[in-house]
């Protein structure tokens, strides 16, 4: 099991209390995957850690993303030689610490021409001697013959072939929960649905926040005591500036991405696919179990929000994408099996489009001593998380030492490399390949663990409440289960099981749990209407 560690949040006076007892080195305000790795790098650390957020974990960016673990090819031809090298060395180190969120995922590159396909494979080599890739991981191309026999589903005519080369796919949200677990595990005070609505200012200085309870009829909060505060809040991160300095100017610019899910029997690839959009733009047709989702979009978006708004365009605009490189177009929206929507917090560059601008890191330091990080990836989360944490113990007046954030699994990784053995053990216990590889991948080496009672889903709901948090249906069906976006009809079906079980255990009356239930159908309801809309 990890770490170890298991995170159970229900006792919200216990879990306030906490927040209060001490006197923390470092308060933590956002729990995406930026927050949740500052925390559990600082807490490996020996530091006092407080990781809060709004929501629950993961409930911004990072349950939105692309779920591609990148190894940096598209920094070569920025010429960023460092951050090419940094990634391939983030998705080594993922694999180790936690195979079964890294799983292989190979990327086919289509080419015109002959010419077209030299010239890939010649980035492909440069890339693979900078980002000091593994044999067994290097490219291979493909002629037209062998891209019909091993991808028949991408259009005859067109194509000289095609470069394939791996990357890693994952799971955003339980990553991010597995980060938040095992900082957890190493002391730090996880709290959720707690948001941080005023700073503790002392001559000048931040020391702390005051955070209020965001669950249903919640009245309770608490005033947090840190040293240094560190504002991680992605899409609000502008907010939270401002909550420090209230004329400070916005310094992120959002741009919104949407990812549409088919039944893999529809779109039936085997590998990603890079295909070219319109207007030029590289979007994916990524499978995962028996779904594929087409993403992603990039468009200028005005505010944070939970649930950016989608629109029949953005959804147009992927399908569109599809059907000029595979056969079986047009995709219908009526076939569309979920959608997602999430914000990308970029530093802001005047006059660039949306997807010009760099998705580099930034620490920004505000007059109070904030420490503000935006930008960034999933992909080099432990490492942006290491340079802030260094940065952080300077100021705490200690040498910074970083931990073993790259050699320690996290809850659920280890496994010893033996992923297949795990994968058919879960399927001993009557599920379909692709049941079984959901199940598999998303709790590792935990996996076993929800055949001991009840449903699956019961089982599932269980497990997020005592080992991971969770605190709403929500949490369950769309972050911990993943349900609402690789399911049928977005795991509509699991919601009355679940919160039957997560209502004994969170002492639901009868109408919360009503209420829990409508509230993720009406989210999907929502969800659905710009796919069902003419
Ligand atoms: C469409 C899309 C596709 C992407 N694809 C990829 C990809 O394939 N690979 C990759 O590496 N990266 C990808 N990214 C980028 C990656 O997802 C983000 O860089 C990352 O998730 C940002 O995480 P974060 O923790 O900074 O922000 P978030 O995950 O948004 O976390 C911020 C948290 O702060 C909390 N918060 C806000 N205000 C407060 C407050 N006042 N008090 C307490 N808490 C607060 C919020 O509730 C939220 O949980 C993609 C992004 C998008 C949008």
């Amino acid at each position: 099991m990890g770490d170890g560690t298991g995170l159970d949040l229900r006792d919200r006076r216990a879990s306030f209390a906490a927040l209060e007892a001490e006197t923390f080195d470092l308060l933590v305000i956002g729990a995406g995957i930026t927050g949740c790795g500052v925390a559990r790098d600082a807490a490996m650390r020996g530091l006092r850690v407080a990781l809060i957020d709004a929501n629950d974990v993961g409930a911004g960016t990072s349950s939105r993303s692309s779920k591609l673990i990148h190894g940096g090819l598209r920094y070569l031809a920025q010429g960023q030689v460092g951050v090419v090298r940094e990634a391939a060395n983030e998705r080594r180190a993922l694999r180790r610490i936690a195979p079964h969120l890294a799983r292989t995922n190979p990327m086919v590159l289509l080419a015109k021409s002959k010419k077209g396909i030299a010239a890939l494979r010649a980035a492909l080599w440069s890339y693979e001697k900078l980002g000091h890739v593994d044999a067994h991981e290097h490219h291979e191309a493909w002629d037209a013959g062998r891209l019909a026999a091993e991808e028949p589903c991408v259009v005859s005519e067109g194509f000289a072939g095609a470069v394939v080369y791996p990357e890693y796919l994952t799971d955003d949200s339980r990553l991010t929960l597995a980060n938040a677990r095992s900082a957890a595990g190493h002391g730090a005070v996880v709290v959720t649905y707690a948001a941080a609505e005023e700073l503790i200012l002392e001559d000048g200085r931040a020391r702390g926040a005051v955070v209020r309870g965001a669950l249903p009829g919640e009245a309770e909060g608490a005033r947090i005591n840190a040293r240094i505060v560190v504002n991680a809040a992605g899409p609000w991160v502008d907010s939270v500036r401002r909550l420090e300095d209230r004329g400070a100017a916005d310094r992120l610019q959002l741009t919104k991405g949407i990812h549409v899910v088919f039944r893999r029997a529809r779109i039936p690839i085997g590998r990603t696919i890079i295909m070219n959009a319109q207007d030029g733009r590289s979007v994916f047709a990524v499978p995962r179990e028996g779904f594929v989702y087409l993403g992603t979009t990039d468009t200028f978006y005005p505010r944070p929000e939970y649930w950016p708004e989608i629109t029949g365009e953005d959804v147009d605009y992927l399908t569109d994408a599809a059907a000029r490189v595979l056969d079986g177009g047009p995709f219908r929206r009526d076939e569309i099996v979920a959608v997602w929507s999430g914000l990308r917090p970029l530093l802001a560059a005047e006059g660039k489009k949306p997807s010009e601008i760099s998705r580099r890191d930034e620490v920004m330091e505000g007059p109070g001593g904030v420490l503000s990080i935006a930008g960034g990836k999933l992909t080099s989360y432990r490492s942006m998380a290491e340079r802030l944490v260094d940065q952080c113990e300077k100021e705490l007046g200690r040498k910074p030492k970083p931990p073993p954030t790259a050699e320690e699994p996290l809850p659920g990784g280890d496994l010893a490399g033996a992923f297949e053995e795990l994968h058919s053990r879960v399927q001993a216990h009557g599920l379909t390949p692709h049941e079984a590889e959901r199940v598999a991948r998303l709790y590792g080496s935990e996996a076993l663990d929800l055949f001991a009672e009840g449903t699956l889903p019961a089982a599932e709901a269980a497990h997020a409440v005592l080992l991971e948090g969770a605190l709403t249906l929500e949490d369950y069906w769309v972050r911990r289960s993943a349900r609402s976006q690789f399911d049928e009809e977005g795991g509509l079906a699991a919601l009355e099981p679940a919160a039957k079980r997560m209502g004994e255990l969170l002492r639901w009356s009868p109408e919360r749990r009503a209420s829990e239930i409508e509230a993720c159908r009406a989210r999907r309801a929502s969800e659905m209407r710009a796919v069902s809309e003419p």
